[in-house]
């Protein structure tokens, strides 16, 4: 009969990285799930923060150690470093671990398969007979480059795919789970077992998932085709677990928050500021500023966001409208008056700016910098990540200079796959360099 089962989330091989409020919020939801069916469950978290680094809003550096490039980037002219712990270190806290019926491993970046690949070969090294099982963003995207790379794996699933996952467990152990929620059951699935950790530095509110818009750069419509919704008074229970152990940080990854605003958002910052004590909140994935009106903004304020992130992308309105029309420039400076008028300082609004698509010019990204540093608030450069199933990625991705469709890896957006003479890697320096020289100093994010 199963009963034990170890959660990993694994060490990441890349060129750059930094925690920001990085969390496997996923995995830590099957963590909860299991629980609920009476499971043992453990955690190995492989990405290992400088605790002594740790900023005051919660975001932190990865420990991190350089490697050898794989053959694949050797010609790359970068450090490759292993954020994260070693495989070694990986090895040795699997043999203090109790032997487990069943392994689950996450993966989130697609061009982080290395770092899965690893923890696999190291779970299945130390547990022959344990039963492991992949999942998250990485199988979900690439689905066959996972079934070829991860073949040791007894299961590989996609994100909408839980129903196989019940189906595998309860076959390979001839055990009836007794509680099979949907994971789109927001406001009825456990919470996530953050619990696991020693310290809990920030939760992860999960209170939507899906989107409304269709920008053509976004995985977001093909991984979650619909759009649900979490009840306030939910959200606002699962803020009261947190708080009795401690926690004060919150974060939403969530990728239209706003939507409905009235019904959801609205409804539950009151409630947020009607609690009779007082949190934290930080955004990491923009919100549309489009949907900021004055009453949203003072919401946003008084319920604890320490900071607002806005999606731009682009001054440009061409640009604007060929990659998904969520904002345009009259909306976006609307909503900025609104954030200031609600009690926001400039310092504390970042717009987000991509560069790096499929023929944009370096002319453009400055541009876009300059009208954001215009109305006076933080310019951000989102650099572009060609993703699988997005409309750019099938439109331009054989137009790479790497060949991306192929290898996960080259879809780092590290490697700026879409270079070219009319915005080559030395403009993008420039223009980072650029933008971060503008910013006040509390959003210079150096490794
Ligand atoms: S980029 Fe944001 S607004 Fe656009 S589809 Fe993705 S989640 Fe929605």
């Amino acid at each position: 009969m199963v009963s034990r089962a170890l959660l990993i989330n694994p060490s990441i091989y890349d060129f750059a990285a930094y925690s920001f409020w990085s969390s496997p919020l996923g995995l830590l939801y099957i963590g909860g799930i299991l629980r609920a069916n009476d499971m043992e469950v453990n955690l190995i978290d492989c990405m290992q923060i400088v605790e002594r680094k740790r900023k005051v809003d919660g975001r932190a550096p990865f420990v991190k150690e350089k490697v050898e490039s794989p053959p694949a980037l050797k010609h790359i002219r970068k450090r490759f470093k292993r954020y994260g712990i070693s495989r070694d270190a990986l090895i040795r806290k699997l043999g203090e671990s109790k032997e487990p019926d069943i392994i689950l491993i996450t993966s989130i970046m697609t061009y982080w398969y290395l770092g899965v690949k690893e923890a696999l070969e190291a779970a299945r090294h130390v547990f022959p007979s344990s039963k492991i099982i992949i999942g998250g963003i990485y199988p979900s995207l690439c689905s066959a480059h996972a079934d070829r790379t991860l073949r040791e794996a007894d299961l590989i699933i996609k994100n909408s795919e839980i129903e196989k996952f019940y189906g595998f467990v309860e076959n390979a152990f001839d055990k009836k789970l007794t509680y099979k929620p949907s994971l789109y059951d927001l406001d009825h699935i456990p919470y996530p077992c953050y619990d696991l950790y020693k310290t809990i530095p920030f939760v992860p509110l999960l209170t939507s998932f899906g989107c409304m818009y269709r920008c053509a750069y976004c995985a977001t419509p093909y991984m979650h085709p619909g759009i649900v919704r979490r009840s306030p008074g939910s959200v606002i229970e699962e803020v009261r677990h947190w708080h009795e152990l401690g926690v004060s940080r919150y974060v939403l990854y969530d990728d239209n928050f706003l939507y409905k605003n009235e019904v959801y958002a609205k409804p539950l910052l009151k409630k947020i500021c009607s609690l009779p004590f007082q949190i934290d909140i930080y955004n990491p994935n923009a919100m549309n500023g489009a949907l900021i009106d004055d009453e949203l903004a003072h919401l946003l304020r008084g319920a604890g966001f320490r900071e607002i992130r806005i999606g731009l992308e682009s001054a440009d309105p061409v640009v604007q409208k060929s990659t998904g029309s969520k904002i345009s420039l009259k909306h976006f400076e609307k909503s900025v008056t609104a954030l200031i008028d609600g009690g926001f300082k400039n310092n504390e609004i970042v717009a987000y700016i991509l560069a790096g698509l499929p023929n944009q010019r370096w002319e453009e990204v400055k541009q876009s910098i300059d009208y954001v540093l215009g109305i006076g608030i933080q310019p951000y450069i989102a650099e572009y990540t060609p993703i699988p199933h997005t409309r750019l990625f099938d439109e331009y991705g054989q137009c790479a200079r790497f060949p991306i469709w192929e290898d996960p890896i080259y879809q780092n957006n590290a490697l700026f796959p879409f270079a070219w003479e009319g915005f080559s890697e030395k403009d993008l320096e420039y223009l980072k360099l650029y933008a971060r020289d503008k910013r006040f100093p509390e959003h210079t994010n150096k490794e």
